[in-house]
């Protein structure tokens, strides 16, 4: 049940698969080591130099001082990016002790931990003299998003073993907040979701069941109109209609995936079947419908909202790194409750497609949106300015609303988490790489080592370095690009679509093997996808592939060309196809009777993996390539009745 065990970001009481913890799991070479070690280095300092530099994490001081009157920086929810800095930093503390980063990791929680009020509250924001009364902007003041950020950080803390400051403060504000808010309290909700899947979890890692309460009492209301209109509607904050009523994911995307996140966290703990299933109903229905070929989601820009069905633009795709993050954050839920390969195949596009593209190679930039389609060549931004969110085509050190930056922090140190689960009988592997699993199953400890340069390679080794003499059961996910095509090293094994499983005693020192295929293959969109039609993506195992301008030949322009997908090559420098630049029409008109014949001219590209994309100055860049007039131009047919 309940309890403070080391474990990840997500423990439930109750699951088909158990999650592991960072003493259970650990990355050991490939591109998420790689990362992995930028953020170490690179990100987690970045981040914390740049809120040093303009004040917010300034303003605990100045708060705990009595002097934050008139001298508050940033917008009103800067909090919550020191907390996911927190959280950040302990996920990393768990994942690899460091004695430097403990002392900045136990500095900035006192910071923190000094502005909290003697009744538990803690906020810059608010509440002291000269700001705005506490709870009197639930619309859009983000206060308990920003609490749950913080209690997110404290879980950190608790499941990598440290029962210390930051737990002690998360406490004392959830109780104040129970008091606030809990049943005999203000019958509201936050207008930005997120504190809800934090109390869950914070009931879980402390055995406290009032957080729980609390948790379901702000699922129950949302929906039901505690919240003033919004200029953008009520859906974009999820009132327009109760969570276990919706079917579909709608709105601001990052509040909707959070919302839906902590929704069935309450389902899971209080075994409420109907709410789990309108969960299951709403990832369904976005998945089928509201997401990219990258696991990007949100077509709009003005509210960062899902679009309509089928809505989803290549050179308007809004689809914010913090909306994929919390699509990983939802997709881990569900594979946890159910079991099922779907949730993880999501996690694995979306993980390195959308949120990998957000950091610069060094580290120090990042994109908040993330298009599929960059029709102008970004501008080299100064690295000392603050930056709006989604104005340039090039990754910002920094932004007004920063929340992208600390989020891919969080997530690269706690992302090997995500890769295995375990059962009473056996190991799960849902992600591959580069890994290390030792955990213990009701036989015995099983150690497994996973080598791989996944995602470059689509073959993988699992090597048993230590099992029980008892029958286990290995199972491997099969990628839904990879159905039918996946060779294993040995038999018998049961197989389904989305995995395989080999049930028997395994030694120490044996090997077992699958490969996946290395081949890029062309995909082609929904024709109720009208914003692309008539184009082609080229996918590489779990990786999309794009075409940037530096591959063209100079003058050519990613807008202006079109692609032959019957050219396409993989070989071990990579993949290539023929484009070709049309010639420009005669008549000086785009618009004719019949489809062009004439390819133009030709060129042979090279495609790179989408994640890379701008990491060699400003240039443009596109998923979806339009298909070009055929070879051999077909005869006009004659009208048949
Ligand atoms: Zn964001």
């Amino acid at each position: 049940m309940w309890s403070a065990e080391p474990g990840g970001p997500v423990h439930p009481s109750t699951s088909v698969w158990r999650p592991l913890g960072a003493g259970e799991i650990q990355v050991t070479g490939g591109i998420w080591q790689q990362k992995q070690q930028l953020n170490a280095e690179v990100i987690l300092g970045h981040c914390q130099t740049w809120m040093e530099r303009i004040g917010w994490i300034g303003n605990f001081d100045r708060a705990a001082a009595g002097a934050i009157d008139g001298r508050h920086s940033g917008i009103e929810f800067v909090d919550s990016e020191i907390y996911k800095l927190l959280e950040a930093m302990a996920w990393e503390l768990g994942r690899q002790p460091a004695a430097g980063l403990e002392r900045r990791y136990c500095a900035l929680a006192e910071r923190v931990a000094a502005a909290q009020e003697p009744d538990g509250y803690l906020h810059t924001s608010f509440g002291r003299p000269g700001q705005p009364p506490r709870y009197s902007s639930l619309e859009t003041g983000h206060e308990l998003y920003c609490f749950g950020h913080l209690f997110q950080a404290a879980v950190a803390r608790l499941r990598t073993g440290h029962d210390d400051l930051l737990p002690q403060v998360a406490r004392r504000l959830a109780d104040h907040v129970e008091g606030q808010f809990g049943a005999s309290g203000r019958g509201a909700v936050c207008g930005h979701p997120e504190i809800e899947m934090a109390l869950v979890e914070l009931a879980r890692a402390t055995g406290e069941q009032r957080y729980l309460d609390l948790a379901r009492l702000f699922i129950e209301r949302r929906g039901t109109g505690t919240l003033g209109v919004h200029p953008f509607g009520r859906e974009y904050f999820q009132d327009d209609m109760p969570v276990r009523r919706a079917t579909t994911l709608r709105g601001h995307a990052v509040r909707a995936l959070y919302l839906a996140s902590g929704a069935l966290d309450v389902a899971t703990e209080t075994g409420d079947a109907e709410l789990a299933g309108a969960v299951r109903q709403q990832w369904a229905h976005a998945a089928a419908r509201r997401t990219y070929i990258t696991g990007g989601v949100g077509s709009h820009h003005q509210d960062e909202a899902f679009g309509d069905d089928f809505e989803l633009p290549a050179d308007r795709a809004y689809a914010e790194t913090c909306a994929g993050i919390a699509s990983v954050m939802l997709s881990w839920r569900l594979l946890l409750a159910t079991g099922e390969d779907k949730y993880a195949d999501l996690i694995e596009r979306t993980l390195l497609n959308n949120v990998l593209a957000s950091p610069r190679a060094d580290g120090r930039a990042f994109y908040y949106t993330n298009t599929l389609h960059q029709r102008t060549p970004g501008l080299v931004l100064d690295e000392h300015e603050l930056s709006h969110r989604a104005e340039s085509g090039l990754r910002a050190p920094w932004f007004e609303v920063s929340c992208c930056p600390t989020n891919v922090a969080r997530t690269l140190a706690s992302v090997g988490l995500y890769f295995a689960t375990a059962s009473d009988d056996g190991v799960q592997l849902h992600q591959y790489g580069d890994y290390r699993v030792t955990t213990t199953l009701a036989a015995g400890t099983v150690t497994l080592q996973v080598s791989s340069a996944y995602p470059a390679s689509g073959t993988i080794s699992v090597k048993i370095v230590e099992a029980p003499a008892a029958e286990l059961a290995l199972r491997l996910r099969v990628p839904g690009w990879a159905r039918g095509s996946a060779v294993l090293s040995e038999s018998p094994a049961t197989r389904t679509p989305g995995h395989i499983e080999i049930r028997r005693i395994f030694l120490p020192g044996e090997s077992i093997d699958i490969r996946f295929p290395d081949q890029a293959r062309v995909t082609y969109p929904d024709p109720r996808v009208d914003a692309i039609r008539g184009t082609f993506a080229v996918e590489q195992g779990p990786l999309v592939l794009a075409l940037e301008s530096p591959d063209l030949p100079p003058g050519w322009n990613v807008n202006e060309i079109a692609a032959d997908p019957e050219s396409i090559a993989t070989s071990r420098a990579g993949v290539t196809i023929d484009v070709y630049r049309p010639a420009p029409a005669p008549d000086g008109w785009p618009y004719h009777p019949a489809p062009a014949e004439n390819r133009g001219e030709r060129a042979r590209t090279q495609l790179i993996p989408y994640h890379q994309r701008a990491n060699r100055g400003p240039a443009t860049m596109r998923v979806w390539l339009p298909v070009c007039p055929p070879a051999t131009p077909v005869a006009a047919a004659g009208l048949s009745a």
